[in-house]
């Protein structure tokens, strides 16, 4: 096991069970076929602010609500020739494996994804 590997084994060891179950609940809502707003992506400062602007007035703490507005994906997608994953968006806490953009807010895996990654 690398060292990634062992510390990455024991975060997941001493992560909350609420926040496992929550981890669970987004991994199944996605997998059910939740149908999410991939595109466009939030490729402007305007954008992204009207993507923000939703979260915050239509979402608040409704989770289903969230992962549509921010068009979340269980897997990387391709956009202007980068591929856009949580584990390279600058909101993404790597030892917590969670989204710290304050209108998301949730844990999520490394190769998940959403319309509001940034580098
Ligand atoms: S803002 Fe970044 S870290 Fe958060 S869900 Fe979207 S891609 Fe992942």
């Amino acid at each position: 096991m690398t060292g990634t590997q062992e510390q990455q084994a024991a975060n997941a060891a001493v992560e909350p069970p609420e926040d496992a179950a929550l981890r669970r609940r987004i991994r199944q809502l996605l997998e059910e076929g939740l149908q999410t707003e991939v595109h466009p992506r939030a490729d402007t400062p305007e954008m992204v602010q009207e993507v923000v602007h939703r979260l915050q007035e239509e979402c608040g703490d409704d989770l289903q609500c969230k992962l549509v507005v921010a068009g979340f994906t269980l897997q990387p997608v391709e956009h202007g020739g980068m591929e856009q994953a949580c584990e390279t968006c600058m909101y993404y806490l790597i030892h917590r494996k969670w989204c710290e953009l304050p209108e998301l807010d949730v844990p999520v895996e490394p190769q998940w994804s959403c319309r509001l990654w940034r580098i």
